[in-house]
């Protein structure tokens, strides 16, 4: 079967029975209409194949993660990067107040705490000028301009205790410099960046081929540095299910609390899924479903794929 009809079945496979909860924490995120659902693939020759809501758009979240530390290691390299953040799986809550005993530096840098510090390492003013340089890169990479959801953003900055308790435990060991509540409200910024599944699936791609854009051909990492960022996606990018994720579906990604999934098949392609209801890891059920028919179907686990 040609892919589209694949992706299109495949939606409708794991639309059936609900499960999961929409995000509340952040209040705007509870409006979010829960039946929306789509499925994207790119290419390493840059075509996207994509079947549902394939232009309907979310909140990018802590999907943004994995690129803010692309931008922070392409800006100072790896070493200054690894003296801040480390990367080590946490098997604490995403917004656990903690670091590393012995160094004192965030576990790694898909939890909050090593996210907060990795976007103070953004080039750009602090406060809206890291997520713009971040929105900057972003667009590079989808090849369209993108949003800030300001309601998103508003709702989660005046509701961000947690964070901002994060930042001044980082400000207290000097893992961030300045004014706390404006990195906090950078940070938060760099999360209501609105994307659909499409941007999602190019961005995956370009992780997927070696930090080489398909669409444009600019390399825009250095292989290396893709390496790293996949690395880290593969130990800790789905939150406290990321071994359970690693064994079933075996594809490096990264989801969002919106409820958004990206993963980056090395040499493959880059795919997105979107579905805003949560499991209790905090993933996108159906996103996780479709993800691992995926994976099975066409044999795309790492640990499997010849
Ligand atoms: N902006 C959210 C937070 O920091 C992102 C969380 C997520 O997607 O996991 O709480």
């Amino acid at each position: 079967t040609p892919l589209p009809d694949y992706l299109a079945r495949l939606l409708a496979q794991c639309d059936s029975g609900d499960g999961g909860q929409l995000a509340d924490y952040i209040p705007e995120l509870a409006q979010a209409d829960p039946h929306k659902m789509a499925i994207a693939i790119c290419t390493t020759d840059g075509v996207v194949y994509a079947a549902g809501d394939t232009d309907y758009e979310f909140t990018i979240q802590s999907i943004s993660k994995p690129f803010a530390y692309a931008l922070a290691l392409r800006e100072h390299g790896l070493d200054a990067v690894l003296r801040k953040v480390g990367v080590e799986p946490s098997g604490e809550a995403f917004n656990e107040l903690s670091l590393d005993e012995r160094t004192e530096r965030p576990l790694n840098p898909m939890i909050n705490a090593g996210a907060i510090t990795t976007h103070a390492l953004l080039p750009g003013s602090p406060g809206a000028g890291r997520a713009q340089a971040l929105q900057a890169l972003l667009e590079r990479m989808t090849g369209r301009s993108l949003q800030v959801d300001e309601a998103v953003y508003n709702s989660e900055l005046e509701t961000a205790f947690r964070n901002l308790s994060l930042a001044y435990m980082l400000r207290n060991v000097g893992a961030v410099q300045g004014d706390v509540s404006e990195i906090v409200a950078g940070y938060t910024r760099q999360c209501a960046i609105k994307v659909n599944v499409q941007d999602l699936a190019r961005m995956a791609g370009i992780l997927a081929n070696q930090g080489r854009c398909p669409r444009t051909r600019e390399q825009l990492f250095d292989r290396k540095l893709v390496r790293q960022v996949l690395s880290v996606m593969t130990s800790c990018g789905m939150y406290n299910g990321a071994g359970d994720w690693l064994s079933r579906v075996g594809i490096p990604a990264k989801s969002g609390v919106a409820g958004g999934i990206l993963g980056a098949l090395p040499g493959q392609f880059g795919v997105a899924v979107f579905s805003p209801k949560l499991d209790e890891a905090g993933n996108s059920v159906r996103g996780v479903r479709m993800m691992e028919r995926l994976s099975g179907d066409m044999g795309l686990h790492v640990m499997e794929a010849l």
